[in-house]
């Protein structure tokens, strides 16, 4: 048995638009830390719960997607 190797490349993190800033803060970004790109499985998929924004509309809050923690993509390399 061969195991699939899971490509992975870096695509534009949602949340910070490839800034690599926290918009409200002008902090490093949080999801992608700072590197404003994210690594995403190949092929890259938008998130279908957010449409690849980022963002949920909670009551009257803009928050981050908890499905894909804000970067706009499915399957997300998490490094921690
Ligand atoms: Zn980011
Ligand atoms: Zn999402």
């Amino acid at each position: 048995m061969v195991m699939p190797v899971m490509q992975y490349a870096p695509e534009t993190c949602s949340w910070c638009e490839g800034t690599g800033k926290y918009s409200t803060y002008n902090d490093l970004c949080l999801v992608c830390n700072g590197q404003g790109s994210v690594l995403v499985a190949q092929p890259a998929r938008k998130c279908p719960h957010c449409e690849g924004k980022g963002t949920a509309v909670s009551g009257e809050f803009t928050d981050r997607c908890k499905v894909c923690n804000g970067s706009g993509w499915s399957h997300v390399f998490k490094t921690k």
